[in-house]
């Protein structure tokens, strides 16, 4: 199955790998984000979708952490 990455916070779609690399997924997401559910959401197709965030996303999340805290809270 494909792995998805969409932005957690614009839900762009980053990329997609073309193989089912979810244990690697988590393997790699495990050492910074901690909650891996948070992040690896599986629909009912086993299609596997990684939220993490784009770099457009990180630019603005570097000038306004406020903003995005705030908008974290409120989804
Ligand atoms: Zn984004």
């Amino acid at each position: 199955m494909p792995v998805k990455y969409r932005c957690r916070h614009c839900e762009t779609e980053i990329g997609t790998l073309p193989f089912d690399a979810d244990d690697t997924i988590r393997k790699l997401h495990l050492f910074e984000v901690g909650e891996v559910d948070d992040y690896i959401e599986k629909n009912e197709r086993g299609d596997t979708t990684v939220h993490c965030i784009c770099e457009h996303c990180e630019d603005s999340l570097r000038q306004f952490p406020d903003y995005y805290a705030l908008k974290k809270w409120l989804q």
